[in-house]
Parts: structure tokens; C-alpha cells; sequence
């Protein structure tokens, strides 16, 4: 059992359970860990940055040495914006693989800084697949990057990295991965799935309060960027060399933000680290899509797509179910839902990830039982139309 919010020994006020995909529930020992304040060019909160770098580094499996980790204040959109901005030279070309509003996001960011690009989009929630990109840099010779979301938050899917990696890595292209919400609790090993950067952040898989990104990029990248960046404060390059000089951050660091990821990171390595989340994760997920079909609740994706992050339902066709009234009947019950994000079909989410375990999701979807008699709805079946695509969508590759 893992320690949530409602753990009486917390000493915390009854607060509601997350299920979203960030800020998530953290420990009481991660929000203890801010209740002292650190002098931001002090030596202890040097230590502090240095150790956070290594063990974020340690997770990404820099075998070889030839990654560095550069941290950088902010919610995940400004690490991806300083990601792109900082590798990405003016006259690249990018290749944006979009299924969903992230994906879509990227897209946005790479238009303000002016970056030529191309786009395949596989519309909301179906996967881009390795021989999609093969083709696409067959093609393109003046592809020079490749940017992929890891697991598209929107939807829930889990896109196939490891052959989007291979794919870029067959054509010598540099590839950029949006590992937001995976990063912590999906390999990103890079000796088995080659990248130049990775962006995450601290508070979806890792467990920690926002307020944190970071980049693990090849040394070599990152040696190369000086002066691509259009932005002082999201230079990468320039906070890399800055931290590596000084120890110290170029401009205010989020002092507790940091002493929190430290102790969250703590707790990632108790747990089994990568391999102990992922378990969890799944255990929850498992348990929150069995009970929510015997409800007749139906997931978006079919199976095999369905990461352990965050998974979409699609709304029940009763006409008795709006979301809104589901949600606030959830909240009153303590658990938070997230709308859908999705242009083609009507679904809510429901995160995995925090500190919970699968009895809050088994709670969550009891809760959702009674919710649903509460509304007069019979059953949380979806539309068949829905349904049957659903279920196309399982039979393609
Ligand atoms: C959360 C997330 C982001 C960053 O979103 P912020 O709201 O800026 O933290 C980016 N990409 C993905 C895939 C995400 O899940």
C-alpha cells in the first residue's frame, strides 16, 4: 500500500485523489521535504543541483557518459520549447509525428520560433508507426530532426517509440522525444532507444510537485547549440555551460521544487525504479479498466495501445450523462477526473500515475457507479458507433 493523501499517519487534511496526468498526489514526505528554505548560490543547494542532475541521468542509463542532464525552471511546455529552440538550428528542417494535442503542441512551438517542418499526423489516436517515418526521411533528405511524443497524454496512447528511434537512427537524423508523461515510469534506456534529447518533467511519472523540467540530451548536441536559441532564459546550451561552470543556475532556481524531486527520486529508487513504477502503474491501470467495463464503461483504444499513464473512456450514450455533472459528482466522492482532449470523439481520462495504488482506482470506479445511478444512467456503455471504430481501429496496424 502506498502512502496517498488520505493516509491518516500523513497528518494531512483529507484532499482529493488526482487521477490526471499532472500535478499528480505526492508523498507527505515529498511535500515535507519544502519546509525549509535553501540560498540559491549556496554550496548545500549547489550539491542539491548536482545530485539532481546525476540521478535524473542515472535514469536514462548514460552507460557511456555521453549524456548530460540540464535542468530548467518551468512546466514541461517551456523544457520542450527550450528543447526545440536550442537544438534545432535555424535552418533545420523538422518532422513532427502528431497524434493528439501534444504532438499538435509541438507543431505550435516550432510555428512562433520560425523552424521549417513537416507534419505526419495519424489524426487523435492512432499510432505514427516506424515505416511511416522511414518513408517520410526516404523522401526528405532535408529532415535533419525528428520529433516524437512518447506517450500522447491526450488520448493515453503509447506511441512505439523503439521503432520511431530505429527508423530515425537507420536515416542518421537526429531524434527529439517528447517523454513528458512516460519519462520515470517507461524505459528510455538510451542505449535501447536512441536519442539526441529527451524532455520530461517533475511531476507526472516522478512523482514530485510542477515546477521543474529537464533535457538529457547528447553532450555533443548540446556542445553544438550555442546561438541557435531565439530566448535568454530557454537556452539551453547557455544553462547547460552556466551550470556546468558554476554549479549554479542562471537565473532563481525553484529551490523546494528541487528539494522535492530529490526526495521523490528517493522513493522512485525504493520503489524499483523504472521497472517498480511501471509495475504500479499497470497494476492500477488494469484494475481501473476492469472495473470501469464491468460498469460497461469502454476504453478508447483497444488494448494493445492503452499505456499505464492515463487511460480515455468513451462517454456513455445514455442522454442522462453529461461529463460535468460526472465530475462534480466524482470531485464530492474526492476524486478529480480530467476532461478528454480529443477533436473526433467524446471521452473523459482517468490518470494511473501518483502516489496511488490500485485500491484508489478501484475505489474511483466504484464511486463512478454510484455516480452514474445517481444521473439515472443504467450503465457506462458508449454509443455502439463508437464502439465499432474502437474496434476497427484494434484490427490496423
Ligand atoms: C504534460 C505534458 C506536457 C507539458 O505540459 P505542461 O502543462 O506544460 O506541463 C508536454 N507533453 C506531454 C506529452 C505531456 O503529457
Amino acid at each position: 500500500m502506498v502512502a496517498t493523501m488520505r493516509d491518516p499517519a500523513a497528518g494531512l487534511p483529507p484532499a482529493p485523489y488526482l487521477l490526471t496526468p499532472g500535478p499528480l498526489n505526492t508523498s507527505a514526505a515529498v511535500k515535507a521535504a519544502m519546509l525549509r528554505d535553501w540560498g540559491s548560490r549556496d554550496e548545500e543547494f549547489r550539491e542539491m543541483t548536482g545530485c539532481l542532475r546525476s540521478r535524473l541521468l542515472d535514469l536514462a542509463g548514460n552507460s557511456d557518459g555521453t549524456l548530460d542532464c540540464v535542468p530548467l525552471q518551468g512546466s514541461g511546455t517551456y523544457v520542450v520549447e527550450a528543447m526545440l529552440g536550442s537544438l534545432i538550428p535555424r535552418n533545420g528542417r523538422a518532422l513532427v509525428l502528431v497524434n493528439g494535442a501534444y504532438g499538435r503542441r509541438i507543431v505550435e512551438i516550432l510555428r512562433y520560433l520560425g523552424r521549417d517542418f513537416q507534419v505526419i499526423d495519424r489524426g487523435d489516436y492512432r499510432p505514427p508507426r516506424g515505416f511511416d517515418v522511414d518513408m517520410a526521411l526516404g523522401r526528405d533528405p532535408e529532415i535533419t530532426h525528428v520529433v516524437a511524443v512518447h506517450c500522447e497524454t491526450s488520448s493515453g496512447i503509447l506511441n512505439p517509440i523503439e521503432d520511431i528511434a530505429a527508423a530515425v537512427s537507420k536515416h542518421g537524423r537526429s531524434l527529439l522525444i517528447d517523454s513528458m508523461s512516460a519519462f520515470g515510469a517507461l524505459p528510455t534506456e538510451s542505449g535501447a532507444l536512441p536519442f539526441d534529447a529527451l524532455a520530461a518533467s517533475a511531476n507526472k511519472c516522478l512523482e514530485s510537485v510542477p515546477g521543474i523540467g529537464f533535457v538529457i540530451a547528447r553532450k555533443s548536441v548540446l556542445e553544438a547549440a550555442r546561438s541557435n536559441c531565439h530566448s535568454l532564459s530557454l537556452d539551453l546550451h547557455a544553462q547547460w555551460t552556466g551550470l556546468n561552470r558554476t554549479r549554479q543556475w542562471r537565473f532563481t532556481p525553484p529551490t523546494h521544487v528541487v528539494a522535492a524531486l530529490l526526495q521523490a527520486l528517493e522513493e522512485h529508487r525504493d520503489e524499483g525504479g523504472v521497472d517498480g513504477r511501471y509495475r504500479r502503474y499497470t497494476r492500477n491501470r488494469d484494475a481501473l479498466v476492469g472495473a470501469m467495463r464491468r460498469l460497461g464503461f469502454e476504453t478508447l483504444l483497444p488494448d494493445a495501445w492503452l499505456s499505464p499513464i492515463i487511460v480515455s473512456f468513451l462517454n456513455p450514450q445514455h442522454p442522462g450523462f453529461t461529463f460535468e455533472r460526472f465530475y462534480t459528482l466524482m470531485k464530492d466522492r474526492g476524486y478529480v477526473l480530467y476532461p478528454g482532449k480529443l477533436t473526433e470523439a467524446d471521452t473523459f481520462r482517468m490518470g494511473c500515475i501518483g502516489r496511488l495504488d490500485d485500491s484508489v482506482m478501484l475505489g474511483a470506479a466504484a464511486s463512478a457507479g454510484e455516480a452514474l445511478a445517481e444521473m439515472g444512467v443504467p450503465d457506462g456503455r458508449p454509443a455502439s458507433a463508437a464502439l465499432a471504430e474502437r474496434n476497427a481501429l484494434a484490427e490496423c496496424q
